[in-house]
């Protein structure tokens, strides 16, 4: 059963909703699109992932994108798979080309037949966060659960390759599809070595009751600040900014059409990037209206919820 469900990592939404309303001056704009590409390539690989992964929901409890507080560290682990003896980790790798493992030296360099780079030892980030998974569960009276670690890869023409020990790898590193039978012939290993029966399902809502949402601060990371985002609708088929209110729609001067709901995309970019609530006035401001009572008619009509102490509205929050 899939008792957590991966959702897109607000990092990545929010370089999406900012990357549009900057200047194209912007000094880290570049850097930014290329942040957003990468994100969203690990985003897709761990989509692919849960995708095989999805035969284990019979027989384990699976909690995708978990994000926990241990010792005053936070932890992120991509997939958990409660199975009936022990809890399996799976971190999802999405590389082009090929990958090459060195067991000796603990890196890992990728290929693509004209770039060679390298990137953080998947096994070590692995290792690191079974032991904070392990700290956590003793924190919480679970002691004495294996702990497996696997790491996904993605992408099915991805060529792994090794360099020292290859039956090491061969153990922790497979392609998506080939994960599941490696969990459960653990498992089989596991009982028949007599490994007693985990509370799988209760162990999962414990962790799931503790997570919480893995968010960076990209506009400080960027030097974004609130006057660099750019006010204004977009169109939602050519990406012009500051589509014009016409007889209650957005037309787009440049696709010739009308879009009725094109300001819902607009606020949410505003809470995600602005401010976590909005005044009339800065509705005007940043949807680009004239009109005060349109502003309020579009601020009733998008779900929001008005806060009369402070006379501004917040997102379905009370
Ligand atoms: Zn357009």
């Amino acid at each position: 059963m899939i008792i957590k469900t991966r959702t897109k990592p607000l990092p990545l939404t929010k370089l999406e909703s900012a990357i549009p309303r900057l200047s194209p001056q912007f000094p880290a704009l570049s850097a930014m699109k290329e942040d957003l590409k990468k994100r969203w390539k690990g985003y897709s690989g761990e989509l692919q992932v849960d995708y095989h992964l999805g035969n284990l929901a019979t027989s384990c409890t699976i909690l995708q994108d978990v994000y926990l507080r241990v010792n005053g560290k936070n932890v992120q682990i991509d997939t958990t798979a409660n199975a009936g003896r022990s809890i399996h980790l799976i971190d999802a790798k999405n590389y082009s080309g090929t990958i090459t493992f060195d067991t000796d030296l603990k890196q890992l360099t990728r290929s693509d037949g004209k770039i060679e780079a390298g990137f953080e030892y998947p096994l070590t980030q692995l290792e690191n966060q079974k032991f904070l998974l392990s700290n956590w569960l003793q924190q919480h009276n679970l002691s004495n659960i294996p702990i497996y670690y696997y790491v996904a890869i993605a992408d099915p023409s991805t060529i792994i390759k090794v360099e020292g020990d290859r039956n090491k790898i061969a153990k922790f590193v497979a392609h998506g599809a080939a994960i599941p039978k490696m969990i459960m012939d653990k498992e089989r290993e596991l009982a028949r070595a007599g490994q007693p029966k985990l509370a799988q399902y209760q162990i999962g809502k414990m962790i799931l009751q503790e997570c919480g949402t893995f968010d960076k601060d990209i506009m400080k990371q960027y030097g974004v600040t609130r006057k660099d985002i750019l006010p204004g609708v977009i169109c939602p088929d050519c990406g012009l900014r500051g589509i014009e209110r016409k007889h209650s729609g957005w037309w787009c001067s440049k696709c010739k059409q009308k879009y009725y709901n094109a300001h819902l995309k607009a606020l949410a970019d505003y809470f995600l990037l602005v401010n976590d609530f909005i005044t009339n006035t800065e509705c005007m401001r940043f949807l680009q209206l004239t009109s005060r009572n349109t502003a309020t008619r579009i601020l009733k009509a998008s779900g929001l919820v008005y806060i009369e102490k402070h006379r501004h509205w917040v997102w379905r929050r009370l």
